[in-house]
């Protein structure tokens, strides 16, 4: 099933999300629905919060990317995620961002280049994986989202009050559907 995906302005975005634990058919069933939300979206990461769930589980697939990454060990996509803690951050890396939260609005951000990422699979099993490029990209941007943190917090203050207007903009059109039933579910853009 293909989910509604929360806009910026939504309290839930700036909201910690709780640790996943156990791991139900529930769970299981939104990471499959989070999946094919993110994948409708044209996206390469989605969080619990963007479906408006505040807990640590996010779905992660760049294999369809041009851009460079790497994981280690292979681990094949997509990596579902849960309980999800970054580690060891090297190097550093600048590239475009976007977030499917925040329609048309993308800057460049500058991010650790490598991460470690230790988390728990569907099955409960500890996983951990280094990821470098893109995918390093998308860990830190979604692991950012379970903390209540958006791309646009990690963008430099000139770049943001340049966008402040659109912004202003969405958060007041988010806040207006509050409330309302999704019924009218809204088409979904890209980002
Ligand atoms: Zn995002």
């Amino acid at each position: 099933m293909i989910l509604e995906i929360v806009k910026y302005g939504h309290p839930v975005l700036r909201e910690k999300g709780q640790r996943v634990a156990p791991i139900t058919a529930a769970i299981r069933q939104l990471a499959a629905d989070m999946l094919a939300t993110m994948y409708a979206a044209d996206g390469v990461g989605l969080a619990a919060q963007q479906i408006g769930r505040a807990i640590l589980l996010t779905v992660i697939d760049v294999s369809i990317s041009e851009q460079e990454w790497t994981i280690t060990p292979a681990l094949p996509m997509p990596l579902v995620l849960v309980n999800p803690v970054l580690s060891q951050p090297l190097g550093e890396q600048t590239g475009s961002e976007g977030c499917l939260s925040i329609p048309e609005v993308s800057a460049q951000i500058r991010r650790a280049n490598q991460v470690t990422v230790r988390a728990e699979n569907l099955d409960g099993q500890p996983i951990e994986f280094q990821a470098t490029g893109l995918l390093a990209r998308a860990a830190q941007h979604e692991i950012d989202h379970l903390n209540g943190i958006l791309f646009i917090d990690r963008m430099d203050a000139a770049t943001k009050a340049s966008f402040s207007g659109k912004l202003k903009k969405l958060q007041k059109e988010t806040v207006a559907t509050l409330g309302k039933t999704a019924s009218a579910r809204r088409p979904l853009v890209k980002a």
